[in-house]
């Protein structure tokens, strides 16, 4: 800058020629020119502009001409605010301060908003007087822009948290940048909606609705571009931002004044996008202020306000889903509660019905004991689903709110012992023993003693159902303000991870061990509900194996309760049914005292039918947790088969160790051992993998069904079945199972009378895999190579056995045999275990797949061991008779050439020999004899 100052033509302007320049001027000049801080020198009367480099960025295309011009021309833009600040420094020789002024500069060719601190000097001059002005300029423009978007951004990102619908999302963002005009003068959030291929206007900031530059709706379908006020299409296909120059030749009046007296001169327009990929949850238009320059800083935060109000499109988007997921299932739950209600109700018509004429008969004294047996069951089981759908009615009932509790004042301690106290008979049948433990209480408590019957009920019930040894323990006390109940067992608990689930409605802990498997699992949930009437609470420790404590804990005095309900009449009728029925049903989990054995087995002699004599009669085995359901089963079958009843499927694998049946008849739901678990053990072991078995069961379903078939069982059956189904089932398995049992008797005398035969005529049977190279040998084959019958020999075992000398040629044998598709016949010798050796002959024939792979060899194989020593008798003998006949031969024609040599005449020659030859027939004789 300092050449170019010295290379200036200075006497044109009001300041003169360089040399004629005051010395303060100079030491000025030279201060500014040597900083490398912006600073301006205004000198003279006129101001004329001197600066150094750092300040010509803050010119911007005012430099280098502004160098030497006056003031008033170089800033005529902001000269009306700077004029009276230099005039006051020259007046006063006191300087000013200016701090992050805003100032409307012209130096880019537009109106633009910028931020200064500076403070204009006095300089003086030669005659003390202010010569000039000294001005240190720091620009914060970029500082307070960027800050100022930082609050808006921050403003979008946390107000927007609050908003529940995406519609909702935009109007708090539109809402928000109305407060940020000076970065976005006017600002357009559009929906999209992809299926109808448009976007709804949804929220606006600075502009007003439904005017030409904020149509409601902008079309982005094929052949809707041209008429758009905005490039949706392009932003949709490009899924980057477009800018729209010239506004006021687009919109003319209708484009938005903003903050500024001049309406903003370009837009730009922006996807919003969603969560969804590939997908866009919106458009975005936003105004470009007339008075900032669109450069990179201004577009990134262009796609940060996009951002922003993506996230809180998506963020209300899943809300609005969350919301509606749960909507749905309040629906879903109301509904179910009112077909509960409803199912209830309608249950309870018939029931009553059912129960009236079976009371009746039963009341009457003419009835013969077998009918009353029988009637009872019936009309036990009538009342236990009387009980089950009064459980479901009052849930339902207190789901709906529409259970009326009436209070009164009782004397808990001797409400809770009496309702306990029912159940004494039933627990010491169970063989435990029940502690109550109620001492008087120093005041009423205010209850519905009807609900209290069922609270307390409820969990004594349970604890006799999951209690086999020890005690059950009723307890009250008055403790801190409040009356405490606590029902302990010594049963088989629950496990940490059921416990805090146990109170959920129709929630039963699978597996678990009782008594019965029979339930609803709506119990707990039902005395959560009816201790909540009574403003208390309840809770449960339990340790697996060890016992379960459950505690209720009801407040003191009548206060937190509604005073409407207190001693008042009952609008509905009450649907408890008291202790004596929960007592019942408890009584029907327990044996009948002389049947049951201590392993839990119940056998029933067996009654002798008219037509079936004894020995024919099949035995079937009945696992089932219902006393009344084993007894009823029994009672259809004793007739044609005997029974054996057991309660569960651990009794019934027991059972069945001691005494296999020809059929087991199980229920599925049962305690310890269930029937689909029954059926896998007894498939998994060869002794029952046949046993024909049916499955019992109340879950009626196509998958019930085939999960059941799948698991092994021969057959399902759904209950409620009749009579003449289950007889009819029961009779064509038995006889399936005795067929089989024919066919499987038949097949072993087969194999047996075979295998003697091959035993006798020393031959076995053998069978190989030219797969897997696996052996299969009959006993009597196995015995051939020497082995125990229970040796599962494999063929590399039995090629070791083949002597060292003849494997090779058996080998080459086989393989020829396979590949040449011939007979395969081979004689060789083996080492048996023991060390003799013996002889086989084996004889094999190959069979093969349709594309010629060799599959398996079947042959039989022969001892010749035998045959082979004759042989070899008969091969020596051959060869000594052939060394002695050569022997004698020789001595012979010795005999006769010496006999011929001596011989006088033709007589002694013939007579001669006669002797010698018949001492040698007299000693081959004695040789041969010797032989024989
Ligand atoms: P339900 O008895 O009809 O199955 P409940 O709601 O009364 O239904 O009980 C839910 C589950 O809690 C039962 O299935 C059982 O597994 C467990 N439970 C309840 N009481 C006891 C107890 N005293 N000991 C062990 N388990 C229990």
């Amino acid at each position: 800058m300092g050449d170019f100052v010295r290379a200036k033509d200075w006497s044109e302007t009001p300041l003169g020629p360089l040399f004629g320049w005051p010395q303060s001027l100079r030491s000025a000049i030279s201060i500014c020119l040597g900083s490398r801080f912006p600073i301006v020198i205004y000198w003279g009367a006129e101001f004329v502009v001197l600066y150094n480099d750092a300040y010509a960025q803050i010119l911007g295309s005012k430099h280098p001409q502004a160098l030497g011009k006056r003031c008033r021309d170089v800033w005529a833009e902001i000269w009306d605010v700077i004029e009276p600040m230099l005039q006051s420094v020259v007046a006063t020789g006191q300087a000013t301060w200016s701090d992050n002024q805003l100032l409307v500069l012209k130096r880019h060719g537009f109106p633009e908003e910028c931020y200064f601190s500076f403070s204009f000097s006095p300089v003086r001059s030669e005659d003390d007087r202010v010569g000039g002005v000294f001005t240190a300029v720091i620009e914060h423009t970029q500082r307070i822009v960027g800050e100022r978007r930082l609050v808006a951004l921050r403003d979008l990102g946390s107000r927007s948290m609050e908003a529940k619908t995406a519609e909702e999302a935009c109007v708090i963002a539109a809402k928000t940048l109305c407060e940020h005009a000076k970065d976005i003068p006017f600002a357009l959030l559009y929906l999209i909606n992809g299926n109808e291929q448009l976007a709804r206007l949804a929220g606006a900031a600075g502009v007003a609705l439904d005017d030409a530059i904020s149509p409601l709706v902008l079309r982005f379908s094929p052949g809707t571009a041209d008429g758009q006020p905005w490039p949706l299409i392009e932003v949709v296909h490009s899924d980057a931002m477009q800018v729209v120059e010239d506004l006021a030749c687009r919109f003319g009046n209708a484009v938005p004044p903003g903050p500024w007296s001049d309406p903003p001169r370009q837009a730009v327009v922006l996807p919003i996008r969603s969560n969804i990929s590939r997908e866009l949850a919106g458009i975005l238009v936003a105004g470009v202020s007339a008075r900032l320059e669109l450069d990179e800083l201004y577009r990134s935060f262009y796609e940060l306000v996009a951002s922003q109000i993506a996230t809180a499109i998506a963020n209300a988007s899943a809300h609005e889903a969350e919301h509606k997921r749960a909507e749905a299932l309040a629906e879903i739950d109301r509904a179910k509660t009112a077909f509960f209600s409803n199912v209830s109700h309608e249950f309870r018509t018939p029931l009553t019905l059912m129960l009236g004429p079976l009371e009746d008969a039963l009341a009457s004294s003419a009835l013969p004991s077998g009918e009353r047996d029988r009637l009872t069951v019936a009309h036990r089981n009538s009342l236990r689903l009387l009980k089950l759908v009064n459980t479901l009615l009052d849930f339902s009932r207190i789901e709906a709110g529409r259970v009326q509790a009436v209070y009164e004042p009782t004397d808990l301690a001797a409400a809770t012992a009496e309702f306990a106290s029912m159940f004494r008979s039933a627990v010491e049948k169970a063989g435990l023993s029940l502690v109550v433990d109620c001492p008087p209480l120093p005041e009423p408590a205010f209850i519905d003693r009807q609900m209290w019957e069922q609270i307390v009920l409820n969990l004594l019930s349970n604890a006799l159902k999951f209690t086999f040894q020890g005690e059950i323990e009723v307890r009250l006390r008055f403790t801190a303000g409040h009356f405490e109940l606590s029902v302990r067992d010594t049963g088989t608990g629950i496990s940490a991870q059921e416990l805090p689930k146990v109170f959920e409605r129709f929630h039963r802990v699978a597996g678990a061990h009782g008594r019965t498997h029979d339930g609803t699992g709506i119990g707990l949930a039902l005395v959560q509900e009816l201790v909540k009437l009574h403003g208390g609470s309840v809770s449960v420790e339990s340790e697996h194996g060890r016992g379960s404590l459950f505690k209720v804990a009801l407040p003191m005095g009548c206060s937190h309760l509604p005073a409407e309900q207190m001693g008042a009449k009952r609008t509905l009728p009450s649907t408890a049914l008291g202790a004596p029925h929960f007592v019942e049903e408890a009584l029907g989990w327990l044996p009948e005292a002389g049947q049951v054995d201590e392993r839990g087995i119940e056998h029933i002699a067996a009654r002798q039918s008219q037509n079936a004599a004894p020995a024919e009669r099949a035995h079937i085995l009945l696992a089932d947790d219902n006393a009344d359901m084993r007894d009823y089963v029994r009672r259809l079958l004793a007739s044609r088969y005997e029974v054996e009843v057991v309660a569960d499927g651990e009794a019934a694998l027991s059972a069945i160790a001691r005494r296999k049946p020809d059929l087991v008849l199980s229920d599925i739901m049962m305690p310890r051992l269930d029937g689909m678990e029954l059926v896998s053990r007894l498939r998994a072991d060869p002794q029952t993998n046949t046993l024909p078995i049916i499955l019992l069961s109340a879950r009626a379903g196509e998958e019930s069904r085939v999960e059941g078939m799948q698991a092994g069982a021969d057959d399902y059956l759904i209950k409620p079945f009749s009579a003449r189904e289950l007889l009819a089932r029961v009779e064509a398995h038995v006889k399936i199972a005795r067929l089989r049992r024919d066919a499987e008797q038949a097949l072993r005398d087969e194999q047996e009378r075979w295998e003697l035969a091959a035993h006798v005529g020393r031959f076995g049977q053998w069978h190989l895999d030219l797969v897997t190279r696996a052996v299969d040998l009959s006993a009597s084959c196995k015995a051939i190579f020497g082995l125990p019958p229970e040796e599962q020999a494999s063929a590399e075992r039995l090629f070791s056995l083949i002597h060292a000398d003849d494997r090779e040629a058996v080998a080459i044998r086989l393989t020829e045999a396979v590949e040449t598709r011939t007979a395969y016949e081979v004689e060789y010798r083996v080492v048996w275990p023991d060390g003799s050796l013996h002889w086989i002959n084996s004889r094999g024939s190959a069979t093969y797949a349709p594309d010629g792979t060799a599959l398996q060899m079947v042959g039989v194989t022969l001892d010749i061991t035998e045959r082979k020593r004759g042989e070899e008798h008969l091969r020596m003998l051959v060869a000594e008779l052939d060394h002695r006949v050569k022997n004698v031969l020789a001595t012979v024609s010795a005999v006769m050439s010496r006999t011929q040599e001596a011989a006088g005449s033709v007589a002694d020659f013939v007579a001669a020999p006669d002797g010698r030859i018949q001492s040698m027939a007299t000693t081959h004789q004695l040789l041969s004899s010797h032989l024989g």
